[in-house]
């Protein structure tokens, strides 16, 4: 059944519907809404992406080419926000394979956050000190060419059976100086509802846990998975954060509009943490208006990630420089909060390392030289 809209307000009629490819034209709304219909109509295989959009000679071979290397799984829904003759189409981009990825640049490394090395379990990675990530399974709604965690993601070697999983819960259980669980994947919401609140009532149980975070993309690739039964059930559990990952502003449709407010009526907090992307994103404009339009639909811009060292990605990555121009770009010139921290996820697992233009001119003694947004500089002088 199509969950109800919780609310209707003058900013939800500034996103559009992402509508339909004509091959979908006559699909019952009832199927199309319904994120197990969308999950068994993934787009797969080439003979099925050909029927969507006009590949290039180039996006046809890399296809061919990079079938063994990472999966393709594309949503109807993701797939109809495509430009059908752009190959450049920033939506495309993300799901399309390209022939970058063929490429293992000599800096690539295989698992470039060392997240293999702090797992004292197959399920977890503990790394920071009162908190873990924890894989709950190898499925995503959508294989995104830029993933950094391509090794693992959609590799059946890498599922998480209900005993790995079981594992993490006692690892987790074990260490009382944990409180935040990242709950990912692959994307946490491959799960279904029950698995999702047999995870959360198990962590929930424990004293030391006081936060999750859900880590998903389905509200981008999948906002059908949103459902009453999923809210309802995510509210026996709060404080429960969302961390999701939208890249452009294309991908902000009333659908994914929808979902989010559901979300958050529902009192989930929700963080987007946006990959920045050669092609896709690296343009100060294009990052200014998704985070205007994030806002809009509660989601509060969280990261830009500098693009990871993970094989088969330097085609997405861009100079460092890059990210710092477009923080500039926007810090001061626009509401703060649509300002978020971009950091390097530092090579070899060191963690999050935020960067920053440079804002402070001199430091001697009490006195701070500072510089602001326009360039003036100004002195802050400590009592
Ligand atoms: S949803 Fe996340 S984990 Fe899954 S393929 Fe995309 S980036 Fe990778």
């Amino acid at each position: 059944m199509k969950p109800e809209i919780p609310f209707r307000n003058p900013i939800r009629d500034k996103f559009q519907s992402a509508g339909r490819m004509d091959l979908w034209n006559d699909v019952p709304e009832k199927d199309w809404s319904n994120w197990i219909w969308q999950q068994q109509k993934r787009i797969k295989t080439l003979d099925q992406l050909e029927k969507v959009i006009n590949l290039t000679h180039e996006e046809r071979e890399a296809f061919k080419a990079s079938n063994d290397l990472f999966n393709v799984a594309i949503t109807p829904y993701y797939a109809s926000l495509m430009d059908k003759d752009d190959p450049n189409c920033p939506i495309r981009l993300q799901s399309v394979p390209a022939p970058g990825e063929l490429t293992i640049a000599p800096e690539d490394m295989e698992d470039p956050l060392a997240e293999e090395k702090y797992m004292p379990v197959p399920a977890v990675t503990h790394r920071y000190p009162d908190r873990v990530l924890f894989y709950t399974t190898h499925n995503c709604a959508m294989y995104c060419r830029h993933c950094t965690r391509k090794r693992k993601v959609a590799d059946p070697d890498s599922a998480t059976s209900n005993r790995v999983l079981d594992e993490g819960l006692a690892y987790i259980e074990s260490h009382k100086e944990v409180r935040d669980v990242v709950i990912s994947g692959g994307d946490v919401l491959s799960n279904s509802d029950d698995r999702v609140e047999y995870i959360l009532s198990r962590l929930r149980a424990m004293d030391h846990i006081e936060v999750f975070r859900l880590a998903t993309r389905n509200l981008v690739t999948l906002p059908q998975r949103i459902t009453d039964d999923f809210v309802k059930m995510i509210r026996k559990y709060h404080p429960v954060f969302i961390h999701t990952h939208f890249n452009h502003p294309k991908e902000c449709t009333q659908e994914a509009f929808d979902a989010v407010a559901r979300l958050a009526d529902a009192g989930c907090v929700i963080n987007n943490q946006m990959v920045l992307l050669k092609g896709i994103n690296d343009d100060a404009k294009i990052v200014k208006e998704l985070n205007h339009k994030l806002l809009m639909m509660r989601v509060r811009p969280y990261y830009i990630f500098q693009c990871d060292m993970s094989q088969g990605i330097s085609h997405f990555r861009t100079p460092v420089e890059k990210g710092l121009e477009i923080i500039e770009a926007l810090r001061g010139w626009t509401s703060g909060m649509a300002v978020p921290h971009f950091v390097i996820d530092a090579p070899g697992g060191g963690g999050k390392i935020p960067l920053l233009p440079k804002y402070l001119i001199k430091h001697e003694g009490k006195e701070w030289t500072l510089r602001n947004y326009q360039g003036k500089e100004f002195v802050y002088r400590e009592p």
